[in-house]
């Protein structure tokens, strides 16, 4: 029994926080360091950034593809890739917004960092709709974890300052490869 591991990529394997923060003019290192000091585990502190979430996430830098195409991989984004493909086939699952130079940016991402033959990926806002008993989301938002589970999937929280599990954020890529370990029963 193969496991599909869904890996989601903003706030788990790139930087898409920080990049948005930076777009807005603050200091992302900053920010962050105050977001997980004075609102660990808020969705998104509109008093620490003085704006809703909504102009927050739709800055228009977020509608070129170069914003996604340069995002910075966390730095433990290798290792935790090598880890999971030993768990099982991994599938990068990620949400377009509504302006098509994200896809065609993370599109560019995923050739630059794998090779232009690379295929394991899906597009999409759906991700519950790949749920299954041997499928596995690991995913910084709640809700998306929450939705895969309703369908029989199993979801792994990723430790980020903005979800309930901020305070593994120091080890995230440790913390999932054992919640992996406890679904899989350490078989691939
Ligand atoms: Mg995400």
């Amino acid at each position: 029994m193969t496991y599909e591991i869904y890996l989601d990529m903003d706030g788990v394997c790139v930087d898409f926080m920080g990049a948005t923060i930076d777009a807005h003019g603050f200091d992302s290192g900053t920010m962050l360091n105050k977001w997980q000091q004075e609102h660990p585990g808020s969705l998104f502190p509109e008093s620490l950034f003085g704006m809703s979430a909504e102009t927050f996430f739709t800055h228009e830098r977020l509608g070129e593809a170069e914003f996604w195409r340069d995002l910075a991989a966390y730095p433990w984004f290798e290792s935790m890739f090598d880890a999971l493909s030993r768990q099982g086939h991994v599938v990068f699952l990620t949400a377009p917004t509504d302006q098509p130079g994200c896809v065609a940016g993370k599109h560019q991402w995923l050739k630059d960092t794998f090779g232009s033959g690379f295929t394991d990926f899906i597009f999409t806002r759906h991700k519950d709709r790949l749920a299954h008993g041997n499928a596995i989301l690991v995913d910084d938002l709640y809700r998306n974890i929450e939705s895969f589970s309703h369908r029989d999937g199993h979801g792994v929280l990723f430790p980020q300052t903005w979800n309930d599990h901020h305070a593994h954020l120091e080890d995230a890529s440790g913390f999932v490869v054992q919640q992996i370990e406890h679904i899989t029963g350490g078989h691939r």
